[in-house]
Parts: C-alpha cells; sequence; structure tokens
C-alpha cells in the first residue's frame, strides 16, 4: 500500500474558493447595509432589481426571498388559483409543482424530451385544456426549453408563459435571454446557482408593468401603500444584504458562466479520451443554445446507478442525482393519481442521470479526477458485461 495522503475530497460546489476571490468586496458589501441602518428594501434591492432586470434585458426586476417565491408570485400576477391549471414538467426540482399546489390550482404534467430533460412541447400540446392558464418550462440544468413551439402554443391558445429559470440566468435561445422568453421569469439566487448569494433569494422579470405592479405589491402584504392593502400578499422580500452581495457578484457572472462552459467541455474531452462514450452519455447541447450548465449531467445504465455511486463515494468524488423521483410519484401529490408509467422519460431520466461536480474554479486536476473515478468503474464492471 502507498503512504501517500490521499487527495482532497472534491465537493459538487465549491463555494469557498469563490468567495476568497471577492471576500474583501462581498464584506464591504454587508458592512456598508449594515451601517445605512437601512435592511429592509432600500437602494441595494432596487439597485438590484435594475441591474439584473437590464442583464436579463427586461424592462422590471422585482426581488424576492427565494426563487420559490419568485415562481409562486408570478403565479399570483396570472391570478392563478383554485379551477385552474398549469402545465409544467415533472423532472424539476419539487418547487416548480409546490408553488402551483400553494395557489390552489392543479399541476398538470407533460413529459421530458430525453435528450435534454426539459419539457417538450409536443406533450404539452396535448395537455392544454380549457383550464389551462400557465405553461411553466423549466430550463433544467442551464439549457433553455425549446421555446419557439411554445410561443406558437401560446399565443394560439392565449396561454402565459412562466420561465422557471432557476438554473439558468444568462442562458440563450437563439440570441435571446433568459428573462423575456415568457411573459415573466423567476429566478433562484440559492447559493449553488449560478448566480448565488449567502443565503435565500429570489428575483422576478417581465416587461409588463401590471405584473410587475401586481408582484412588487404582493411580496410585501399586498400593499402599494403602507397598510393599505390591496391584496392578500406575503412577507417575501429580499434580503438587503444578499442584495448588496449580488450586487457584487453579479459583474463577475459572465466570467463565471464562461469558466462553467470551459469545463463542461474539458468534461466533453475528458470522457471522450477515456473512450466512456459507449457506457455513458454526455449532455448534449442543442442547436442555437447558449447552455450556462448549472450542472454537468450524464446519463449512466440505470442498473450500474448504484454501484458507481459507491464507487465516487469511495474515491471521495462528489456526485448528486437531480432528480429521482419524478413529481407526479411523490408523496404529496398522490390525490392527483398518477404514477409510475404516466410520464416514461421523466421515469428513466430519473432512473439514469447522474450529475458530476460543476463549478467555476473547477480545475483540469479535479476533472481528471472524476473522470478517472468513472473510468475506473467502467473497467471493473462494463468488461465484464454488468452495465449495458
Ligand atoms: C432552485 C430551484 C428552484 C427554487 O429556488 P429556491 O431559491 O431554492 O427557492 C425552483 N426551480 C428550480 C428548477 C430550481 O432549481
Amino acid at each position: 500500500m502507498s503512504n501517500l495522503p490521499s487527495p482532497p475530497p472534491v465537493p459538487m460546489c465549491d463555494l469557498a474558493t469563490q468567495y476568497k476571490a471577492i471576500q474583501s468586496d462581498v464584506e464591504a458589501a454587508v458592512l456598508r447595509v449594515l451601517s445605512s441602518g437601512q435592511v429592509i428594501m432600500g437602494p441595494e434591492v432596487t439597485g438590484l432589481e435594475t441591474e439584473v432586470a437590464e442583464y436579463c434585458h427586461a424592462k422590471f426586476g422585482i426581488g424576492c426571498a427565494s426563487g420559490t417565491d419568485a415562481i409562486l408570485l408570478a403565479l399570483h400576477a396570472l391570478d392563478i388559483g383554485p379551477g385552474d391549471e398549469v402545465i409544467i414538467p415533472p423532472f424539476t426540482f419539487f418547487a416548480t409543482v409546490g408553488s402551483v399546489v400553494r395557489t390552489g390550482a392543479t399541476p398538470v404534467f407533460a413529459d421530458i424530451d430525453p435528450r435534454t430533460y426539459n419539457i417538450d412541447p409536443e406533450q404539452v400540446a396535448e395537455k392544454i385544456t380549457p383550464r389551462t392558464k400557465a405553461i411553466m418550462p423549466v430550463h433544467l440544468y442551464g439549457q433553455c426549453a425549446d421555446m419557439q413551439p411554445l410561443w406558437e402554443l401560446s399565443e394560439k391558445h392565449n396561454i402565459p408563459l412562466i420561465e422557471d429559470a432557476a438554473q439558468a440566468i444568462g442562458a440563450e435561445y437563439h440570441g435571446k435571454r433568459v428573462g423575456t422568453l415568457g411573459g415573466i421569469c423567476a429566478l433562484s439566487f440559492y447559493p449553488s446557482k449560478n448566480l448565488g448569494t449567502y443565503g435565500d433569494a429570489g428575483l422576478i422579470t417581465t416587461d409588463n408593468p401590471e405584473w410587475a405592479a401586481k408582484m412588487k405589491a404582493i411580496r410585501t402584504h399586498g400593499s402599494e401603500q403602507k397598510y393599505f392593502h390591496k391584496y392578500i400578499g406575503y412577507n417575501a422580500r429580499i434580503d438587503a444584504i444578499q442584495a448588496a452581495i449580488l450586487r457584487v457578484k453579479l459583474p463577475h457572472l459572465d466570467k463565471w458562466t464562461g469558466q462553467r462552459q470551459e469545463a463542461a467541455a474539458r468534461y466533453d474531452e475528458l470522457i471522450q479520451d477515456r473512450g466512456l462514450d459507449g457506457f455513458i452519455s454526455r449532455p448534449q447541447v442543442m442547436a442555437g443554445m447558449r447552455h450556462v450548465f448549472n450542472q454537468y449531467v450524464i446519463r449512466v445504465p440505470g442498473e450500474s446507478r448504484d454501484a458507481l455511486i459507491a464507487h465516487f463515494k469511495a474515491s471521495q468524488v462528489a456526485c448528486d442525482i437531480y432528480y429521482p423521483l419524478p413529481l407526479h410519484m411523490q408523496e404529496c401529490l398522490k390525490y392527483l393519481n398518477l404514477g409510475e408509467g404516466d410520464f416514461p422519460e421523466s421515469e428513466a431520466a430519473a432512473k439514469c442521470v447522474l450529475a458530476l461536480p460543476m463549478y467555476p474554479d473547477l480545475t483540469m486536476e479535479i476533472q481528471e479526477r472524476v473522470t478517472d473515478t468513472l473510468a475506473s468503474f467502467a473497467k471493473k464492471h462494463v468488461r465484464k458485461g454488468k452495465a449495458a
């Protein structure tokens, strides 16, 4: 046995390294808020709203407490509630469906395109009814959903589109940026997102002044004028400290996105070099897409995935499953009477996907370790014919 010290564990996402690079600016921003005394709303919040809206090429930005609240406020802006239906994919983070149910509306699922894991517009077309009040595509892993056919459906049936862009700030669809690909766009600043803060925060963008005003009011107990309440709202404000931190981070976003894209290209090469293309499938970037790689997700043979994860664990290399159980099979949604077999592409994806470590500071050295871990597993298992 060698006495070499084992290399440090590889995380999914390395926030500490990024923090070191911007530490003094972040700390100055936090202190600026603390000494200003303006800790609820105020200039940091309006500054961030303007800057993110500009970044997304949208007219209005409304900061809020989380990406989940961003979706919820978007649904309320459209007056969605009991009796209404909202079409969403079953293969996404829970917040997409949880927000729909919280309004009292009924989630209606449309299966995904297995190449991109995003909602399949043909499936959406089949799910439209007179009760459909919104279609909410998710730009999963950082790649836009196929918007053109969704725009056509939206126009034909007069149904607004809400983007769940929690994982996709900066992503583009044929040159058009996330933020105005639908009528309203929900963003998340959860720490592991491409523009992440040190806590919870979110933001909504729209070009529609009425929806913007309504979401602003609902964010603060439904009041446009203090103590006069037009709507039943929430306390869903964005924290002023988080807003100040995000203003420090936003100017770095394009550089970080470029680093994610470079890391994704390196994974592609390393996987090819190691002859792993037959064993796994790499992410597919569709034509005309600016994929911002919030995650780099491969597809592995379902029957090998548990053993592969154990192998990663033993090698101290992180990996994760986004997401292991499709929404239509979640315990709390049993009342929808859906189950296994209803959305085969989502169910297959849930059994096969595996996310590899992905963050802007990912180095070639670490990526070699990740892909070596994949290769050593494939050597042991595939040649014996255990894996497909
Ligand atoms: C992260 C995420 C959300 C929720 O954002 P929070 O800020 O964590 O509330 C919603 N949808 C998707 C697809 C997400 O990845």
